[in-house]
């Protein structure tokens, strides 16, 4: 199986990015207009016909034709789907942000920089500017393990996709992890449980309650409010993803360790089912489960670990051990009435997720109340 990442690297601009990004805007547009003029829906018949006059009108590799062809007809695509609809805006689609996305032939990245063929034997070289997380991938590209898909490009951006083929095999283990308001749970197959505790809860409520002082002020100074408003909030947002990016990584760090494949629940159907009033709707919703999974998943993928996603309906009502019914028994405990099996409620709800999972579930899953790590 083959994992893609696309890492941002901010770049140096200078006039000659801004003028290919300008130039291949104008291409864009150039291709929409003709494909309109001549009734072209189709890419391959696009690039055929538009291309002597194209030539005429810039001296750029060809490749650059084809890419702005691309480009052309995915937006009049969605222009006409659009316009079936009645809500397209203006007689066609226009250009208007910059951005390039290369053609492989395109582009070489070297490391520092990316190569960029603007002609044949002409060269524009883009200096790249990164950090750690950058470096990790240039180093994984420099011994081989990576390889480089198709760069994207705007005005401030570079995107490198990165490319790994990983053997996600089948592992002998599974660990399942339950995310939920106030910590992250982790069970494996073999009898263990870890829990890590969040602080994202503390996180939500101290920035809500920030929040609702600045509307407040607004009252008085819309302008300043505005101003604080925006600062608090990328900050509760680089706040939030960092955790979220630290918490994936220690799990799929301890996954890596014991070569566990990983279990997580099933979040499509999760904020429907649960009734909930106004108060938990906003913290439901605040809550980045989806991310922390996502975030999982690519780390997991990326390391060759396989993720398997379960169904997690009423996984902290039964009991694993036998299928009975689960009755409170003290703060977050549950007791099992039939047969007596008694543990936490995020620890039951991740056995039962690694009892549902189709690749270990039944005989794999634990018999024994897993131990504290
Ligand atoms: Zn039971």
């Amino acid at each position: 199986m083959e994992v893609t990442l696309s890492v941002p690297f901010g770049y140096e601009a200078n006039s000659g990015t801004e003028k290919l990004l300008r130039d291949f805007r104008d291409m864009i547009n150039f291709c929409i207009e003709y494909a309109l003029k001549n009734n072209i829906t189709s890419y391959a018949r696009l690039r055929k016909s538009v291309y002597q006059e194209w030539k005429l009108r810039w001296d750029y590799s060809t490749h650059f034709c084809h890419s702005a062809c691309l480009v052309a007809t995915s937006m009049l695509k969605g222009w006409r789907r659009l316009k079936r609809k009645g809500v397209a805006k203006g007689e066609k689609p226009i250009a208007r942000k910059l951005f390039i996305c290369f053609d492989p032939q395109l582009v070489k990245f070297e490391g520092h920089r990316l190569r960029i063929s603007v002609k044949s034997r002409k060269f524009l070289y883009i200096k790249l500017k990164f950090g750690d997380y950058q470096k990790k991938f240039i180093e994984g590209w420099k011994n081989g393990e990576l390889k480089v898909g198709e760069v994207f490009m705007n005005g401030t951006r570079v995107l490198i996709p990165f490319r790994k083929d990983v053997d996600l095999s089948n592992p002998s283990d599974w660990i399942a992890i339950d995310v939920n308001e106030s910590n992250v749970t982790a069970v494996s197959t073999n009898p263990h449980a870890i829990q890590f505790k969040t602080n994202l809860r503390e996180i939500r409520s101290t920035y809500f309650e920030k929040r609702r002082r600045i509307q407040r002020l607004g009252k008085n100074n819309p302008f300043t409010s505005k101003r604080l408003m925006e600062k608090y909030s990328r900050r509760e947002k680089n706040r939030v993803k960092d955790l979220c990016h630290k918490l994936s990584k220690s799990m799929v760090d301890f996954a890596k360790q014991h070569g566990f494949g990983i279990v997580l629940e099933d979040l499509k159907n999760m904020r429907r089912r649960i009734n909930y009033s106004k108060r938990m709707n906003r913290r439901l919703h605040s809550l980045p489960y989806r991310k922390i999974q996502f975030y999982i998943e690519y780390k997991a993928n990326l390391s060759g670990l396989p993720v398997e996603y379960v169904d997690a309906k009423f996984s902290s009502s039964l009991c694993p051990i036998c299928g009975g019914r689960l009755a409170s028994n003290g703060h977050r405990i549950l007791k099992c009435k039939a047969c007596g099996f008694e543990e936490d409620r995020d620890v039951i709800a991740c056995l039962n997720l690694l009892k549902r999972n189709p690749r270990c579930g039944g005989p794999r899953c634990p018999r024994k109340p897993p131990m504290k790590l």
